[in-house]
């Protein structure tokens, strides 16, 4: 397998002064493969977009790295940052605040293109316009009107037009659905899917909810409060989720069948999502963890590959730590 990101004990810690240190992102590691759609999930909060934004350069690392086919992000020139948009992009939650209202879509599809000196005439540059909007499945005719003129969905496709529009290879989708209608989600998951066969795109795809990456992502990682609490195949996860906040999330998705809906166990979290500005000693998630013990609140768990491409933190899978439970963490 080729890696094309290695994100190695990344933090992206904010001091908002009065010794007040808001830890996004504190100690993450995890590697995206070529190809793939890479789906990372958590509440708002849990530090997922910040990575996204530290992965492509917006934001300096705190501590850790990032590689990115081969070349250290935050060792880079400004220059050679510059050029590195070539390969990377991002797509935002809300493609209305990230369009220009004041600009036509062969504007903001062409910005990028300009940016980059990419064509020596303006009819070349044009012609590009047009087939990436075709790409997206708009047409040559809305390049002349503006971002209002057009749906959320509409609206959506002209920023990945825009994102495409660099010849990119890895793509950060920052909840590129979740402000879109549920029947618009799945066409947008669709035009993503279909782009990436075709051009051999990697995803970095990230969402608040697991329903929403569970039929794009090949491999899922889940957050909590600035760290990875769990990462595998998509598969592994929904059928065999090892951390107890996974199977939380995963429980509180309706199952279709009411046979199986009626015998399931929902799992509910008692208590608040803690402050990332103090959050809890040891484990972050025990605050509301229902198999939390003792050393958990001293420890902070360990990163590791319980079983082969399935990672864990949480005591409970530790050998080395004892467990104090009388019960065995529900396996759903
Ligand atoms: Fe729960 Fe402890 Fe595991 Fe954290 S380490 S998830 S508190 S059992
Ligand atoms: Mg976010």
């Amino acid at each position: 397998e080729e890696k094309i990101l290695e994100i190695n004990h990344l933090k992206k810690h904010f001091d908002l002064g009065k010794n007040q240190l808001l830890k996004a992102v504190d100690g993450v590691t995890f590697h995206i493969r070529r190809g793939e759609t890479f789906g990372l999930v958590g509440e708002s909060g849990c530090g997922k977009s910040t990575i996204g934004r530290t992965i492509i350069g917006l934001y300096n690392k705190t501590e850790g790295d990032v590689w990115f086919n081969g070349r250290n992000v935050h060792e880079l020139s400004e220059k050679e940052l510059f050029k590195l948009r070539r390969e990377m992009q991002m797509i935002f939650q809300d493609p209305y605040a990230s369009l220009n209202p004041r600009s036509t879509v062969r504007e903001i599809i062409s910005e990028p293109m300009e940016v980059h000196q990419l064509y020596k005439n303006k009819k070349e540059q044009d012609e590009r316009v047009y087939e990436l909007l075709e790409e997206v499945g708009l047409n040559r005719d809305h390049a002349n009107r503006y971002p209002h003129e057009f749906s959320g969905g509409q609206r959506q496709r002209i920023g990945i037009a825009r994102a495409l529009a660099l010849g990119p290879d890895f793509i950060i989708a920052d909840e590129p659905i979740s402000a879109l209608d549920v029947s618009v989600q799945a066409q947008v998951v669709n035009l993503l899917k279909q782009l990436q066969e075709e051009k051999g795109l990697t995803f970095l795809f990230i969402a608040h909810d697991l329903s929403m990456v569970k039929q794009i992502s090949d491999r899922i990682g889940v957050m909590y409060l600035g760290n990875m609490v769990e990462l595998t195949e998509s598969e592994m996860l929904y059928e065999k989720p090892l951390h107890p906040y996974t199977q939380a999330l995963l429980s509180a998705i309706p199952i279709p069948d009411p046979d199986i809906e009626e015998k399931r166990e929902r799992i509910i979290l008692e208590g608040d999502l803690p402050s990332p500005i103090n959050p809890p000693s040891g484990c972050v998630f025990r605050t509301r963890c229902p198999f939390a013990m003792e050393v958990c609140s001293k420890e902070k768990p360990e990163w590791q590959e319980v079983e082969n491409n399935h990672f864990v933190a949480c005591h409970l899978y530790n050998k080395n730590v004892k467990n104090t439970l009388d019960k065995d963490p529900v396996v759903n």
